[in-house]
């Protein structure tokens, strides 16, 4: 049998692949996706980061005015990976030796990863979907970033899962006030979720229930819309709860269904009451 490729040499390939300009918080996620994603079989390379603009010039030509196909409909500057906030992934053959292109389980499995890292995947996308592509915009938009402006981006990898407690109360939220009196700690807290059952309904389940598994996911980076108002915190039980849902289900070993019921109320309280 074939020698399984070391972790390392997947990472440094990588590093090397994402090039100078990426972002670090981009870069560290980038290598925590490898290893986890390694932990549980699955071999990811990162095949490209940040591309110059004259890079990326010369990649829209493949297919157009150069040979090749088309892999591309951003010039230089239109593309999040100019601004090294961006990067693809492609899967490996245990022995490091095949790229495996194929969208399967474990392709999305490592998307689900680079997801609670804080990475937007290209796979979600509506219209044009990328599926090697992983990226952190921090908020911002193409154009914010053409006029110059750079985001700040937050690493989710200094925070312990299980270090950060949530607010289980507010159900009306009222915009959060900042002053300058330091947080009291509540890790004393006991944190007891709603019982019963949570699904897509028609027309939706709405209300406080709901809220506080919306905000026990994302107290753990299982946003319900990362990016939306308060991260899609509103208290409606959607498709895009039901993702959470099923993203923190697979992340935990239990039948991703995107429904919450009584295993993945425990799960969530295990983790949230450390
Ligand atoms: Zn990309």
């Amino acid at each position: 049998m074939a020698e399984k490729i070391a972790l390392q040499t997947l990472i440094d390939r990588s590093i090397r692949n994402m090039g100078a300009g990426i972002h670090s918080v981009v870069k560290e996620s980038a290598i925590e996706m490898i290893k986890q994603a390694y932990k549980e079989g699955i071999y990811v390379q990162i095949t490209s980061g940040y591309r110059s603009f004259a890079e990326q010039n010369k990649l829209y030509a493949q297919g157009r005015t150069a040979p090749g196909k088309i892999v591309t409909n951003a010039k230089g500057g239109q593309s999040n990976h100019n601004y090294g906030l961006a990067i693809d992934y492609v899967l490996l053959s245990a022995d490091g030796k095949k790229a495996l292109w194929t969208v399967n389980e474990k392709w999305r499995r490592v998307a689900q990863i680079g997801k609670s890292l804080g990475f937007s995947w290209g796979g979600d996308w509506k219209s044009f979907k990328d599926y090697p592509h992983l990226e952190m915009m921090g908020g911002m938009t193409l154009s914010q970033l053409q006029a110059g402006k750079r985001p700040v981006l937050v690493s989710l990898l200094s925070n312990k899962v299980s270090a950060k407690p949530i607010k289980t109360t507010p159900v009306k939220s009222s915009p959060s006030k900042s002053t300058s009196k330091p947080k009291t700690s509540t890790s004393k807290k006991t944190n007891n979720l709603p019982a019963g059952i949570l699904k897509v309904t028609k027309p939706l389940t709405k209300g406080s229930a709901v809220k506080a598994v919306q905000q026990a996911l994302a107290s753990i980076y299982f946003y319900p819309d990362k990016g939306a108002i308060n991260n899609g915190i509103d208290g409606y039980y959607g498709p895009k709860t039901a993702n959470a849902v099923s993203r923190f289900q697979m992340m935990h070993g239990l039948t991703p269904d995107g429904i919450y019921g009584p295993k993945t109320k425990a799960k969530l309280e295990s983790l949230l009451n450390k």
